[in-house]
Parts: structure tokens; sequence; C-alpha cells
């Protein structure tokens, strides 16, 4: 079933997307080598209660805490843990709430330190993706419009797509239908229309598409350990253009200022 959402509605789930912009920013401002990602966990957890929402990750199917946080070449859903960040490590870091009711998701990857030229080039390829994506999602497209236009963009730039993991509808619920891969055919599946909301997030690996999962039961890598990098913005679904709910504007502000990472987008 799909849930087509009210302006209202829509407001709503940007008011939380928002919420986890802002969440994501007190992780950039911490961000640094020598921080554990338990640290960054904590910091985005007591930010999220201070602004009387709720971790949507947290206990979601178990999960243990409120950030994924996913190194090098872990891909998504890794757990916070006492390792300290060096420099040089991809970090992606994906936070969800949960707002008056709506969800709100999204993920940012960030260089810590110095990164490899290449890992940089990563980085910057997987963020333009997720945009090629975005400008795709409006009123009378199809969902493969997106995808196709997220792998294209990767691949036409020697990265490849993970197949196993895909974006989706986000709402009263923080998994809903659509599912929104980031791979497919041009003019192919759901016409997409005004009400639709849409996690898109492209996770885009350095060298295989192919991923395992570690036996913690969460963490997914990629088979060869070469990097992954994954951006994430909730989007509507617009007429002519799409309105990106979410923002990595309070994100990049806080990077600016912070003289132990370096902006690399
Ligand atoms: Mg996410
Ligand atoms: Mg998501």
């Amino acid at each position: 079933m799909l849930f087509y959402k009210t302006k209202e509605e829509i407001e709503l789930v940007r008011e939380s997307s928002l919420l986890v912009a802002k969440t994501l920013a007190e992780v950039a401002k911490a961000i640094r080598p020598g921080i554990t990602t338990l640290e960054l966990d904590r910091i985005a957890e007591e930010f999220i209660r201070d602004n009387a929402a709720t971790p949507a990750f947290l206990n979601y199917n178990g999960f243990p805490n409120s950030l994924c946080i996913s190194l090098n070449a872990q891909v998504v859903h890794g757990i916070p843990n006492k390792d300290v960040l060096k420099e040089g490590d991809v970090c992606s870091v994906d936070c969800g709430v949960l707002k008056n009711g709506f969800y709100g998701d999204s993920a940012y990857t960030f260089a810590v330190g110095e990164v490899s030229e290449e890992s940089a080039r990563l980085l910057k390829v997987t963020r333009e993706s997720l945009l090629k994506g975005i400008e795709n999602a409006i009123v009378g497209n199809r969902l493969g419009d997106i995808s196709s236009a997220v792998q294209e963009y990767a691949e036409s730039h020697g990265f490849s797509v993970v197949r196993e993991l895909v974006g989706h509808g986000i709402g009263r619920h923080l998994h809903e239908k659509p599912e929104v891969p980031n791979y497919g055919k041009r003019g192919s599946g759901l016409v997409l229309k005004e009400g639709l909301v849409i996690a898109i997030e492209p996770m885009i690996n350095m060298g295989t598409k192919a991923v395992v999962h570690e036996k913690d039961g969460w963490t997914v890598r990629t088979a060869d350990r070469k990097p992954s990098a994954h951006f994430e913005h909730t989007v509507a679904i617009g007429k002519g253009k799409a309105d990106i709910l979410s923002s990595f504007e309070f994100i990049e502000e806080a990077l600016k200022k912070n003289i132990n990472t370096k902006v690399t987008n």
C-alpha cells in the first residue's frame, strides 16, 4: 500500500527531516580523529531527545543505537562502538527521528581528516548521484527514472551500485512502499505523483558491487573490503522540481568550522 501525504503531513515530515539534518550537524561539529563512534551516537541521541523527538533507529528491529555509523568498507547499518576514528577514514552516518508522528531520514558520509584522493572522489560522486536521482523525483516521471539516474551517474564514474539495499517511502512509518532502488531502467516502475514522500539513498562502492553481512546481524560491508559511501535525503515528489525535506546545509556549515576535518564535497 502506498501512502500519499497531504501538504500538512509533508510539513511534519519536513520538520522531522530538518531535525535529522541538525543532528547530523552536531555530529559534524564533533567528528575528528580520536573520537569513538559511540561518542557520536551519544551526542546525536541527546540532541534528538532535547528537541522533543525520538531516535528512529534505536530498538528498530532490535538495533542497539540511535545512529548507524559505517566506516570504510562498511556500507550501512554499522553499530557504534568504542573504536576511534582515524585520519583518512570514510565515515557514513545515518540518522532517523520520529517527531509528531512522522519520520525523517538522512545520511551523510564524512571524510575524517585528510582522505585519499580516490575516497574523496567516491564521496563526491555518491553525493552527486543522489542529486541526479532527486532531479528525477518529479510528478509524471517513473521510479525507474530516479533509479537509473543514480546508477548511470555512479557507474559512468567507475563506481558500483549496491543492489541489496534500497531507498523507501517514508511518513508515519520509517520504511513504507515503494522501494527505491539505486539501479533500474528509465521509464519503468511506479508513476510518481504529488504526495509521495521517499528517501533516496545511493550506496556506492569503489570496487565490486557485492556486499556481505557481518556476524553482528547488522553491518553490511563490501565483499572486496574497498570503501563505500552513502548519502540520503528525504524528498517529496514535486511538480517540475522535487522538494528536498532534509538538508546538508547545517552539516556543511558545521564542517567549515571544524578544523579537524575537511569538506570534500
Ligand atoms: Mg537513513
Ligand atoms: Mg533510509
